[in-house]
């Protein structure tokens, strides 16, 4: 018999934080599809096909929305693109905290898809603080001794295709447990000159089967089971 090759293999492809209100294409990919502000919300809520998420980014906390947005949780699927960044943000801390802590009290039983660069600890900490179940920290690329609690917390990190050459990030998914692992793409962001998209997620999985030592299959397998679990599905 034939032995299939990586390559040849066309696994199910799971992307847990794409701006899909960004993009133009139609992919064959199970999505979460976050939103940055009102505009964004109100377009990702309009979408089929898609697990659909309504928020503030905290580049975009201040911004004046946060009312409008309120009221549109109760229809969204989960939470997010929300959280703090106390690298790229303009917005003060206490504003940030804010509208993070707002639209999590509004639903802390939907699941959060939550950015926190810079901020990991204090994010993890208000997550916990508000009761939030189910949580995905976005392309972590924060401490690794962090992941022990993220992982207590029954939370979970994406994994970006920027993997292969981000050395942080690369870190984080060597240490971290297959448990709690999830693919993303953050589709719509432009990354070092490279538009990223949802089918690049097959990277994210390539670079979980490599660094985790297992087959494409059985790393498709771990991430269709956290996805489901993530997102309550
Ligand atoms: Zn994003």
């Amino acid at each position: 018999m034939k032995s299939i090759s990586n390559s040849e293999v066309t696994p199910i492809l799971y992307d847990a934080h794409c701006h899909c209100s960004e993009l133009k294409g139609n992919y064959d990919v199970y999505i979460a599809a976050v939103s940055m502000d009102l505009k964004s919300s109100l377009a990702t809520l309009s979408m089929r096909g898609v697990l659909r998420g309504v928020g503030i980014h905290p580049w975009n906390a201040g911004n004046g929305e946060l009312r409008e947005v309120l009221n549109l949780v109760r229809e969204a699927d989960f939470l997010g693109e929300i959280g703090l960044d106390y690298r790229l943000s303009r917005a003060s801390k206490e504003v940030q905290l804010e509208y993070f802590s707002s639209i999590l009290e509004a639903a802390p039983e939907k699941t959060a898809n939550v950015h926190a660069l810079d901020a990991w600890r204090d994010a993890l900490n208000i997550l916990l603080r508000k009761g939030v179940k189910r949580a995905i920290l976005h392309w972590y690329s924060g401490p690794v001794e962090l992941l022990k609690e993220i992982e207590g917390a029954g939370y979970f990190i994406t994994i970006n295709p920027s993997v292969t050459f981000q050395e942080k990030h690369k870190r984080v998914l060597e240490k971290a447990p297959l448990e709690i692992l999830l693919t993303e793409s953050d589709g719509g962001y432009v990354y070092r000159g490279r538009l990223l998209e949802p089918p690049m997620v097959r990277e994210s999985l390539e670079s979980i089967a490599k660094v985790k030592g297992i087959g494409l299959e059985d790393a498709e397998k771990a991430v269709e089971r956290n996805f489901k679990r993530a997102f309550n599905i």
